[in-house]
Formats: C-alpha cells, structure tokens, sequence
C-alpha cells in the first residue's frame, strides 16, 4: 500500500493521513490526544492541492491508514563543512577542548576546496534522504579558511537548489572581531555570499564593545545575526544576556537565532528571568542541540559518570514566547562523533533528554516550523493548501510509534514524488580520510 507512492500520478489523494494540528495552518477540527488530526490530503502538480478532515466517503484515495504525515524537516544549526573528519581526526577524549584542538589541527592541514565539498555533499544527501529541506551550517572562517570554504558553499548551494535550500553562517571566536581590517573584509564576504553573520561568544572583558561593532556591522549590511554562545557548565558565562542587551541598545531589526546557552541552565534562577526577558524582549530565536550537548557537556576524564543533560532551558524559553527550535549541530567530527543530519534522530533524542514529551503538544514545531521562521525559509516547516507538496510518510500513527523506531523506511515527497533515498556509503569518503 505504501509503495503506490512511488507510482502515483501528477494529481492524487492521500486518505486518512494523520496531520499534526500545530503544522497545518487552516485545518480546524478535533484532534487527537497526540494533537493529530486525520484527514485527507490532495496533491496536484507539485503542490498541496488541499486538506481537509478525512472524508469517509472517499474512494479513489490512497489509504495511509493513519499514518504521520509531516512537512519536511528544517534543520537550522549543522557544520556539514567539518562533517564526516572523525576516522582522520577523532576527538582523543571526547572533551570540548579536545574537539578543538583537533578540529583545528584538521582544519589548518587538510580543508582543501574539494575536501570540503566532497564531504558536504555527503553530509547534504543524507540529510536529504531522511526529509531535510531546509538546513544552515556553520562554515569555520577563520583565516584563511573562509577564502576557502565560501565559494564552495555558493558552488553547492546552486547545486542543491530545489532540493535542500542551503544557508551559510561564519564561524569564528569574536576576538577576531578585534581586527577592524579583518572583520570589514569578512562581513563583506558573507554579504556577498547571502549569508549570515555569526561568531562564538566568550566572557572576554571586552565583550561589549565587541558585540557593539558586530551589531552595527550588521546592520551596515543588511545582516542577520547566528552566534554559538555559552557552550559550557561555567555559571559565568551570560553571553547569551549580553547579546540581548546589544540587539536592544543597537536597535536591531534583522533575524538573530542563538546556538547552546547551555550554561543558562546552570544559573541561579533570578538570573535565568532576567535574561529570558532580555531575550524574549529583543525578539531572539534559541537553538538547542542536545545530542552535542549530551556529549560534550559534563564529560569527565576520572572516569564519573556526567550529572547533568548539557541543555538549555528550552520550556521556560517556549513558555516566554521565545522562539525554540533544536537541531543536528556536529556530525562525526570531533565536536560529535555520531549523527547523520536526521531530523527525526534529533527531534526523537530531544524529546528524551529535554522532556518534550507528556504532553508532546506542538514541540514538533523545533525542527519544522518554527526553525523554518528563524531561517526566513518561504513554504517550509508547515502544509496547507498551495505549499510545495514536500513531506514524509511515517509508519508510526501516533508519537509513541513515531518516536520508537528509527523509521527507516519512512518516505519522502519531494514536490508531490516520492524522492529514491538511498544514503551515501561511508566508503565514498574513505580516500579523504588516509592519515
Ligand atoms: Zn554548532
């Protein structure tokens, strides 16, 4: 029943589909317990032709029998330019400090344009088989690999047009701002690119001044803003307030969406209100990343076992008005040594170690539509009448099956035909990865 799918016609008609109520703008009608809603939904020439509750008069259809059905997936903080490094260079222990270190050892020996590309476009064909539409990386532009790896970005965003719309952030620790010469040439670059303005931020002293000339740069080029910020247990590190108090005091109007702020969870709890105002104040998106989080927070080296989960505080945030989104993050480098870009892995893995689960409600919006908004991504993250008819067929009915399987046989529809996803062989990469 399923396969009919790969045979369908340029017009048909998925019956008893189950559509999550928080995903499909228009559809007003009971849900269930889960928020599902079973209806009916017509494709015609690419685009969904319409939704309605399910009809149980209708003949012709195609019998989902209640399965999901959800819009393709939005995955807004990958670094598909390191993907896939970790048979070269491993993290020796798994700590934050040991990702770097090797990360940069990688970096500065081995990122050629074509090393780079080859393993962004594994990274981007197995994210599009598992129903990814829409995904930003990071892209490490620290001199001189941003001459490196922004035209190689350019070259595979028009390769990939129409099948994953793919967005680029700079990455690189904000003392970098600190060279006026260097950060002008640089938003530059990513101005021309399209792209957007991101950095790390640290508890340096001169912090303020910093995020200053990375606001009004900003700005000047008509930028939205992306930062990793707070990625660690220490209770110090309030980059992520500071960031808000400068979106305020520059008059920021563009885009920002804020990566980690593990340390958030960390603090004492006046402080924590005080900054989720300042957030929700100056109109920031969050961007939780647990399975790196998971990983790399709490890590130990005299063999305890971690104590805490490593993320942030995405319920009170959501519970604020604050835009929440979770995402991929790393993918077998050493900042993580698993992961394929699978939005359901991510959201399945969030759902555990955040909690987004009793009731699930409409959290399922982290890696759809409300990523979807903080990417200003058009006709992605939700279905309604004339959206591009791209979603995945599940075999789960409700969260509990969903959320239990890996869901390897799911299918995706991609502009109303259901694509062939087949993931790339690790073998591909094996001649990049000789040390
Ligand atoms: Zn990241």
């Amino acid at each position: 029943m399923l396969t009919d799918l790969s045979r369908v016609g340029a017009t048909y008609t998925l019956s008893r589909v189950r559509l999550h109520g928080s995903l499909t703008p228009g559809l007003v009608a009971p849900a269930d317990t889960d928020g599902f809603i079973l209806a009916d939904l017509a494709v015609a020439n690419g685009r969904v032709a319409s939704i309605a509750t399910h009809d149980a008069a209708g003949t012709s259809a195609i019998d989902l029998a209640g399965r999901i059905v959800l819009p393709c997936f939005v995955d807004c903080h990958t670094h598909v330019d390191k993907g896939h490094i970790w048979p070269r260079k491993p993290n020796p222990d798994g700590s934050f400090m040991g990702a770097l270190r090797a990360n940069e050892v990688d970096r500065a020996g081995r990122w050629t344009a074509e090393d780079v590309a080859r393993r962004m476009d594994f990274a981007l064909r197995s994210a599009y088989a598992h129903g990814t539409k829409a995904l930003r990386t990071h892209l490490d532009s620290v001199p001189p690999q941003e001459t490196i790896s922004w035209p190689v970005f350019e070259t595979m965003r028009e390769t990939w047009r129409g099948r994953i719309e793919l967005q680029a952030v700079s990455l690189f620790g904000i003392e970098q701002v600190r060279d006026p010469v260097w950060f002008a040439a640089l938003a530059r670059r990513v101005a021309e690119a399209g792209g957007v303005l991101g950095m790390v931020t640290y508890m340096v002293p001169d912090l303020e001044e910093l995020l200053d000339r990375v606001f009004s740069t900003a700005i000047r080029h008509g930028l939205d803003l992306d930062f990793h910020a707070d990625e660690t247990d220490d209770v110090a590190a309030i980059s992520l307030k500071k960031i808000a108090e400068a979106a305020m005091w520059n008059g920021f109007d563009g885009n920002i969406l804020v990566g980690h702020c593990c340390s958030l969870a960390r603090q004492a709890d006046r402080d924590v209100l005080d900054t989720l105002d300042k957030v929700a104040k100056a109109g920031i998106a969050v961007v939780s990343l647990p399975m790196c989080n998971l990983y790399l927070q709490d890590r130990r080296q005299d063999g305890t076992t971690p104590r805490w989960r490593g993320v942030t505080l995405l319920h009170e945030m959501k519970a604020r008005g604050i835009p929440v989104c979770v995402a991929s993050d790393n993918t077998r480098d050493p900042f993580y040594a698993y992961g394929d870009l699978d939005a359901l892995e991510v959201f399945r893995m969030a759902t555990r170690i955040l909690h987004l689960d009793h009731p699930t409600g409409d959290w399922i919006r982290t890696v759809t539509a409300t990523p979807a908004q903080a990417m200003q991504v058009e006709g992605a993250g939700t279905l309604s009448k004339g959206s591009p008819a791209d979603f995945i067929v599940f075999r789960g009915r409700s969260w509990t099956e969903l959320l239990s399987r890996p869901e390897s046989d799911r299918i995706v529809v991609r502009d109303g035909k259901a694509i062939e996803r087949s993931l790339p062989d690790y073998a591909e990469l094996d001649d990049l990865m000789v040390t």
